[in-house]
């Protein structure tokens, strides 16, 4: 579960991080048919954002650097998300001043340093 600040998170979002929790692409199940927009990322991997193409939702992204996993958007759970526990901030180097994160989550300036 983590936080990321990153350039292209703040475009999607239209806030100052994206919250997100990571599964195993095995864990998810898809009915219906996302769309999808691919870019490249600040790390040359290609990153994919699916979103409902009826609401435009966002529902999860996979970046080719990891392709088991996928990263759920945490805020299509609202209303039900005391699960989430992020524990880390990636892409700190763009957090903005404005977007106020405890202090007790840790930064990285792009990702996280060492493996968990
Ligand atoms: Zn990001």
């Amino acid at each position: 579960m983590l936080l990321c600040s990153c350039l292209d998170c703040q475009r999607a979002t239209g806030s100052g991080h994206s919250s997100v929790a990571l599964v195993p692409t095995s864990a998810l199940t898809v009915t219906g048919t996302p769309k999808s927009v691919s870019r490249k990322a600040d790390s040359g991997a290609a990153f994919t954002r699916h979103f409902c193409g009826e609401c435009g939702m966002p529902l999860y992204g996979q970046s080719s650097r990891a392709p088991d996993l996928r990263m759920l958007a945490v805020g299509f759970f609202a209303g039900q998300t005391n699960w989430f526990a992020p524990r880390q901030l990636i892409f700190a180097r763009s957090q903005q001043a404005w977007d106020l994160v405890g202090d007790h989550i840790a930064r990285h300036q792009r990702y996280r340093e060492s493996p968990p």
